[in-house]
């Protein structure tokens, strides 16, 4: 068995402009399809071979010895949860009901859940990810860094991400973090795939 380049859920010019199909061609065909292949390599002929991607992730994450492994196979999985968290035309779908009550209870409003989404992505110092996330049933955002993810946090259960990596972004706003993560916050985010993540449907 070998862990699988999911499809991306739409077409690769359907996130443009904010995010372009030549952006979209080269992190999903070269960065993410990157990892899975290296992914792929680093368990081929071992014990890990059989296993799903959350099991490899959590059996590398605790072992100083995996570190390549645990980089290559978190990223894995880290993109794979990105392209979920994307939709085009996200904004005209609301936010479903019992995510925007949760988010209304601990947040105060979805407006200040994306500005503490826009806030910890570019807070983010280098490489990393912004997360929404269910701690014990209440939502929070946090980064991470590099390959890092929530889901070696058995508390923490990730509803969506964003990508604030450079190669998310640097071929269409260049530096320019903040543009990037204010275009994905206000026009691309699936909620809906945050309420099936949150509700566990
Ligand atoms: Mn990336």
């Amino acid at each position: 068995m070998t862990i699988q380049l999911q499809n991306l859920p739409y077409a690769e010019n359907a996130l443009a402009p904010v995010i372009s199909e030549k952006t979209v061609q080269f992190h999903y065909h070269k960065h993410h399809a990157g990892y899975v292949q290296k992914t792929n390599e680093l368990i081929y002929n071992t014990d890990l071979e059989n296993k799903s991607l959350e099991e490899i992730i959590l059996t590398a994450a605790s072992d100083a010895t995996y570190q390549t492994l645990f980089n290559n196979a978190a990223q894995a999985w880290n993109h794979q949860f990105y392209w979920q968290s994307l939709k085009p035309n996200a904004a005209a779908s609301p936010v479903p009901e019992q995510l925007k009550i949760a988010v209304e209870r601990d947040f105060g409003s979805v407006e200040e859940l994306k500005k503490q989404l826009q806030a910890k992505g570019l807070a983010q110092f280098g490489s990393g990810w912004v997360w929404l996330v269910a701690e014990n049933g209440k939502l929070s955002v946090v980064s991470t860094s590099n390959a890092q993810t929530p889901l070696t946090n058995g508390a923490q259960k990730p509803l969506l991400t964003i990508d604030v990596w450079e190669h998310a972004y640097y071929l269409d706003s260049q530096n320019n973090r903040a543009a990037y993560l204010q275009n994905v916050i206000n026009t691309l985010l699936n909620w809906e795939f945050a309420a099936q993540n949150l509700t566990g449907e």
